[in-house]
């Protein structure tokens, strides 16, 4: 279940609060987000709703019966909207497309690749400067240097930047910096990563693990919402199956149910989820006709000589195309 507080709720009326929860055999959490206040409760015992729902202090109460609370579609009536500030949003009935390479590589590929994101309506680019690679040996991003230098770039541009953070302790040098955290793949379950994100005020998008069920992302969701960070953004990249002629099997599933199930933005990303360039359009458009806000994509002016992706990198006319393209089906799902 979860309590909506009032503005303003009196030490006394929590008290009475927590102790009509106590009475009904639920265990309430507190949880202050940037927003707003809220119990959490957790119990299995049928109670009636009115008990807790006419106390003084409560603005509304939620029946909630997953195992995730605050991410939970169940309990609000409309969609969360991202808000990046000057007119860029995420989710609010409108495609999201955000692009750029895998990894910042050089002031030269920054700036030609913010060119090409202007020239085709993008607002938003993604980049790695700390890249998880499964080789030590591979290269790990420009670092923060890259990311001021990107930076400086994009606000000239007026271009957002999402971009991955791999450690808590990257957290506050990278705040400044970026428009929306990244959590990779390979950090979906890291808890106190999760913890740290919620409590910032800035936007963070949850890749799926790579091994993670859709339940196990909403539960990492959880973990920042009730953090007190609500700004979040739900990512479809592929799971790891027993299928090897692409490098992840996008999980189109996920797209709807993450919808239904929750009232976070889901985003696609077909190039991890495929993990080929050649295929990397079909299935950003499946993922739009499924239900996503947006997708995210990889692109480069050289794909054959990007640091990290290349097989999976789009050259910029196949950008251009695909931009056209996933806008058309938009519309059409829009629509229909
Ligand atoms: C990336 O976005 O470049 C990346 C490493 O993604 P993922 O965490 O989904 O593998
Ligand atoms: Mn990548």
């Amino acid at each position: 279940m979860i309590i909506q507080l009032s503005n303003g709720v009196s030490t006394n009326e929590l008290t009475a609060i927590n102790d009509t929860l106590k009475k009904i055999g639920y265990k309430g959490t507190p949880v202050q987000t940037q927003k707003a206040q809220y119990i959490v409760g957790i119990g299995k015992r049928e109670f009636d709703i009115r008990e807790l729902g006419t106390l003084p202090g409560v603005s509304d109460i939620h029946r909630v019966s997953d195992d995730y609370k605050l991410v939970s579609r169940k309990w609000k009536v409309k969609r969360t909207v991202i808000d990046l500030g000057d007119n860029v949003s995420i989710g609010n009935s409108h495609l999201s497309i955000m692009a750029g390479p895998c990894s910042i590589e050089s002031e030269e590929q920054i700036q030609a690749t913010i060119d090409h994101l202007i020239a085709n309506g993008v607002k938003i680019m993604r980049g790695g400067v700390f890249k998880p690679r499964s080789s030590p040996y591979s290269f790990r991003g420009l670092g923060e240097e890259g990311l001021k230098l990107w930076h400086g770039l994009a606000k000239k541009a007026g271009i957002k930047i999402v971009s991955e953070v791999m450690q808590m302790s990257q957290i506050e040098s990278m705040y400044d910096y970026v428009d929306v955290f990244q959590v990779g793949a390979r950090n979906t379950q890291n808890f106190n990563l999760l913890d740290e994100l919620g409590k910032i005020d800035k936007p963070v998008m949850i890749k799926r693990g790579i091994s993670g069920t859709i339940e196990e992302l909403l539960s990492s969701a959880e973990y920042v919402f009730s953090g007190g960070n609500e700004k979040l953004i739900l990512c479809e990249r592929g799971i790891r199956t027993y299928e090897r002629s692409s490098r992840n099997t996008m999980d189109i599933n996920a797209i709807p149910i993450l919808k239904e199930k929750s009232h976070l933005p889901v985003i696609a990303d077909p190039s991890h989820g495929i993990g080929l360039r050649e295929f990397v359009e079909p299935v950003a458009l499946a993922s739009i006709m499924a239900g996503a806000d947006g997708i995210i994509y990889e692109t480069h002016q050289q794909p054959e000589k990007a640091f990290s992706d290349s097989q999976q990198t789009l050259d910029f006319s196949e950008s251009e195309r695909l931009c056209n393209r996933a806008r058309k089906a938009f519309e059409l799902r829009e629509n229909f």
